[in-house]
């Protein structure tokens, strides 16, 4: 009787291709390159158990309900804390988020109808392209190269489209993205929000990476360069997280928006969750206040370069010449480019068989998927098991075109 009842885009819906990796996971010995998930000896818990502490002293506010667009203090914290990278505002731009997957779920909420044109950098997260899918969203890539989003590519397709199939919204990951580690250019950034002035679209900049740079460059984010001169709108949404430096188990992410877009979100929010849960909010303002964060993002910075210089010496000792990859300048991903001759779909077993999992290129793709492609992240296995897991996939190389022989035979 149910499935007669499902809307049509929940009739037979794809769910998370990375999420669908997890029964993997759990077999004995798996080294796993798959998730985007922190590593655990980065979380803080002595600092976050002290936060968790305080946060409970007063349980009248961290136990009840909190107002929607966020708990006051932790609004002020994230004000003064992005003040850091560069962006001026205040605590009334910024709303608080269950994670900043909900932002952007708000953001298609309040924007996107059916049908409704969206440019997407490519490759690009996931959960943005499932989320847009399920919005009915008429999803077009942009592509991107070694330094993040092409823009002479995106200038031609804006000048090829008719007015009616402009673009509302573009998502990108200017900062280290997801899932290739490249870092946009300033001159990019300028033309990206040159771009979104002459044609009318909102720029979506999604942050959840910006600190977790491998070089001592300022990353100033893309929302900065939408300021302009006095008096221009800034066409940049920005979202950002905790999830990648202190826990992805608080889920506290945040919009930073004009207020006429905050509220239409807030309002959307009402009928999700009603609030982020004001424990978790005080939790992150307490620790913002104790004064560690500092320490614990530069830590996580001077690890995951220790690691991400591992995972990408391992690679090309082993496999050279069979893979092709931009060595990411922050963040927590290796995009990886193989061998036409080598069958993705043997690749991918032979590798669950030798014990390593990593994403298949194709998830990256809302379109066109280059399969031949695959997302590696160096953020949760320590180095033995990079360069462990490094060697099983240059043995699953091996198995894999053995296969691709016989069956040529
Ligand atoms: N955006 C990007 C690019 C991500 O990689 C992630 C997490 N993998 C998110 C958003 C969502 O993060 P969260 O909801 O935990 O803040």
């Amino acid at each position: 009787m149910f499935n007669e009842l499902f809307t049509p885009r929940f009739a037979q819906p794809a769910g998370s291709p990375i999420r669908e990796l997890f029964p993997y996971l759990s077999r004995p010995g798996m080294i796993s390159f798959a998730g985007g998930y922190p590593s655990p000896e980065l979380f803080d818990a002595e600092g976050l158990r002290e936060a968790s502490a305080r946060a409970l002293t007063d349980g009248a506010a961290s136990l009840q309900y909190g107002p929607t667009e966020g708990m006051p203090r932790l609004r002020n914290a994230l004000a003064e804390h992005v003040a850091g990278r560069g962006i001026r505002c205040t605590a009334a731009d910024v709303l608080v988020t269950t994670g900043s997957q909900q932002a952007f779920d708000l953001l298609v909420r309040v924007f996107v109808q059916p049908g409704d044109v969206v440019y997407v950098e490519t490759p690009a997260y996931p959960a943005t392209i499932q989320t847009l899918r399920l919005a009915g969203a008429a999803i077009q890539e942009v592509p991107v190269d070694e330094d993040g989003l092409d823009t002479t590519r995106l200038a031609v397709m804006l000048e090829a489209a008719p007015r009616t199939r402009r673009p509302k919204l573009l998502y990108c990951v200017p900062t280290f993205s997801n899932p290739c580690g490249t870092l946009l250019p300033t001159a990019r950034r300028q033309r990206l929000v040159e771009l979104a002035r002459q044609y009318g679209f909102v720029v979506v900049e999604d942050d959840p990476y910006g600190e977790l740079t491998f070089s001592d460059d300022a990353t100033e984010p893309l929302y900065c360069h939408g300021a302009g001169p006095a008096g221009a709108c800034n066409p940049v949404i920005y979202l950002s997280s905790l999830s990648k430096t202190v826990a992805p188990a608080l889920r506290v992410g945040w919009m930073i928006a004009p207020p006429e877009v905050l509220r239409r979100c807030a309002i959307a929010k009402q009928t999700a969750d009603l609030c982020t849960s004001p424990l978790n909010q005080l939790i992150a303002a307490e620790y913002f206040a104790s004064g560690r964060y500092l320490a614990t993002v530069r830590h996580a910075r001077a690890e995951y370069r220790r690691r991400m210089e591992a995972m990408v010496g391992a690679l090309e000792r082993d496999l050279p010449g069979r893979v092709r990859l931009v060595r990411p300048k922050g963040g927590m991903f290796v995009w990886v480019a193989h061998d036409a001759g080598v069958d993705p779909q043997s690749l991918f077993c032979a590798c669950v068989e030798a014990g390593v999992l990593f994403v298949p290129g194709r998830a990256f793709y809302p379109c066109n998927p280059d399969p031949h492609t695959m997302r590696l992240s160096f953020a949760a296995p320590g180095v033995d098991d990079i360069l462990e897991g490094v060697s099983r996939l240059t043995r699953a190389f091996d198995a894999a075109l053995a296969v691709g022989v016989e069956h040529a035979l």
